[in-house]
């Protein structure tokens, strides 16, 4: 049972049109003066060195959904300009994800470095009008001649080389003549510029390290502020995307197509996103990966795509969520509740219910015939109707949640008590007669009777009780491993604190393992992915990684209520 359960989205069910955001509003002005000529290309830009996390699919979301409602196009594309650290193992699981997400690129897969030879000539073009120079500076050299905020930067004394030095040096460095390091290219703008990104940026560095696409053809690599417009422009993006962090790049996006005369998409900035009680920076998703503090990327505790979708999280909680946090000009944290109330409301609507019982008190009823076996009618999902409904087994032995029963009730405890009686969930009124221990003192039984005339639906008793509650049948329920996931970390930013490692904030009970839950029967048939609610536990998805046909493992999607909260005010 390892074949991963992938529905690919249905892109205009799953994006349905969206509110106005100030990046629609720039389209819709440049729609009414026709500065695209009605056109609308957007791109995603991931660099395919790890997984995708929620903050990526909010910028899919973003970028998909406006080509989608613009009647536009939308580009993946693979910044893969940094052979060390790229991988095809991310290229993979970056396109299963958007896929999953449902956005939609078509035959639209690009690498950044199919332009690799476009690049070098625009790089030619600038050394020949002056406008860019070799240096032999080292990076640590370059860094401390730079400036800072206040102070202007100082010329590298190879600055003013000739126009054929440069393209000499330039087409040796291409061949392979120097050592990592040795030398490099950079833009001739402004030492002195306010904008620090302006002050003779590098354009390539020499790295002799095998690409995962280009092999060893080149030894020489463009930067990405080098790259990254010229990628947009080769591919014709109208609107550019990006994060807040690239508004003082942008300048620099500009000076270089303005040098080289050629097509100028318009960049636009948005706030990232970013979520409490987890982090988002690649290099340290990563470092829990490779330090094993989690089961891999698509552990379902990450904030990854992968994660979310082995957990159970549907695309178009995902999407919905990604609309209720807007477009933002400014940083802002979002709350991972509001990320589950998504879930939560999905799943609500969509997800089966079911029974479950994860910690389980045996029940004799001693009044019900041994042996007899009823099918009961259970409804799916009272929020569909179409949804239908289905029978569950009922004898003279279940079991019912350990905390379901309590011999020494606190007020307003309206479950099973010695005496008390409870309702079963689409079966009978039963009493507590006798409690059964161990040694010990723990409670191990119940012996409990049942009033025949109570049945659910049927029954032709009007007695009422205050509580009722799930239950399996003992000798028809099916075992299964049961994964409880909480808070990755135990604080809301795990980042904030610089000095701090972040591995130490991590919440040493994220993951509790429950090895022998009870389940109602009719899960036997349940597939990896498929999704239910466990009445009155939570969202549980079927895990892909760990079923297997002899034992199915379930991992907690999302509990029903924000219990977080509530434990924590306490
Ligand atoms: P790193 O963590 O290494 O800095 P990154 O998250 O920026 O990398 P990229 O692969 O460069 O990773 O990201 C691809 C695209 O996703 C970029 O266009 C980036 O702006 C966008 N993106 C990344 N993180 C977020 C986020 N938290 N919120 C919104 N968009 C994001
Ligand atoms: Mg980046």
């Amino acid at each position: 049972m390892n074949n991963k359960m992938l529905e690919s989205g249905n892109s205009s069910e799953n994006f349905p049109s969206k509110p106005k955001n100030f990046i629609r509003e720039i389209i819709d002005e440049d729609m009414k003066t026709n500065k695209w000529g009605g056109r609308v290309h957007t791109r995603f830009p991931p660099e395919p060195n790890g997984y995708l996390h929620i903050g990526h699919a909010k910028s899919i979301c973003l970028n998909f959904g406006i080509a989608n409602d613009y009647n536009g196009k939308f580009n993946l594309r693979f910044d893969d300009t940094n052979p060390s650290k790229e991988e095809q193992e991310y290229v993979d699981s970056i396109i299963e994800d958007i896929r999953w997400l449902g956005a939609d690129f078509e035959d639209r897969i690009l690498f950044a470095s199919d332009y690799f030879e476009q690049m070098y000539e625009w790089a030619v073009k600038l050394i020949k009008k002056g406008k860019a120079y070799v240096d032999d500076l080292s990076a640590d050299q370059i860094r401390g001649l730079r400036g800072t905020l206040t102070e202007a930067g100082k010329e590298s004394p190879f600055r003013n080389r000739t126009v054929e030095e440069n393209l000499d040096l330039f087409e040796r460095m291409r061949k392979g003549e120097f050592e990592n390091g040795e030398k490099v290219l950079r833009a001739k703008i402004d030492m002195a510029s306010p904008n620090i990104n302006l002050r003779d940026p590098v354009m390539y560095r020499i790295v002799h390290s095998e690409h995962h696409r280009q092999g060893t053809k080149w030894c020489i690599y463009p930067t990405y502020d080098w790259a990254h417009g010229l990628e947009d422009s080769i591919e014709g993006i109208t609107h550019s995307i990006c994060t807040l962090e690239f508004e003082n790049h942008r300048p620099l996006y500009d000076w270089f197509l303005d040098e080289l005369g050629i097509y100028h998409p318009q960049q636009i900035e948005f706030a990232r996103l970013n979520l409490s009680y987890t982090v988002m920076s690649k290099r340290k998703l990563l470092r829990l990966v490779q330090e094993k503090y989690v089961d891999g990327w698509d552990d379902p505790r990450m904030p990854t795509v992968s994660a979310f979708r082995r957990r159970g999280y549907t695309p178009e909680a995902i999407i919905n969520f990604t609309d209720i946090v807007g477009v933002a000009k400014r940083d802002a944290m979002t709350d991972i509740a509001l990320l589950e109330y998504a879930i939560r409301d999905d799943l609500n609507k969509h997800a089966q219910r079911v029974m479950a019982v994860l910690d389980p008190l045996k029940i004799v009823i001693t009044n019900y015939p041994a042996g007899a076996v009823e099918e009961l009618e259970a409804i799916n999902n009272p929020e569909d109707p179409s949804m239908g409904s289905r029978k569950i087994p009922f004898s003279n032995e279940i079991y019912i949640e350990k905390s379901d029963f309590m011999e020494n009730p606190p007020k307003g405890f309206h479950r099973l008590v010695p005496g008390g009686e409870v309702r079963l969930r689409y079966a009978y009124i039963i009493k507590c007669e006798e409690v059964i221990k161990n040694d010990k003192g723990e409670t191990i039984e119940l012996r409990c009777t049942f009033d025949a005339d109570t049945k659910s639906g049927t029954g032709t008793s009007n007695k009422k009780v205050k509580g009722t509650i799930h239950w399996v049948s003992a000798k028809h329920a099916l075992n299964a491993e049961v994964r409880l996931y909480d808070r990755l970390f135990t604080v809301e930013e795990p980042d904030a604190d610089k000095e701090k490692d972040f591995i130490e904030l991590l919440n040493p009970d994220s993951l509790k393992i429950i090895p022998k839950a009870m389940i109602e029967p009719s899960l036997k048939s349940s597939r990896p992915g498929d999704r239910f609610q466990f009445e009155r536990l939570g969202y549980f998805c079927v895990d892909y990684k760990n079923s297997s046909d002899e034992k199915l493992v379930f991992n907690r999607t999302v509990t029903l209520k924000d219990s977080w909260v509530k434990s924590n005010k306490k």
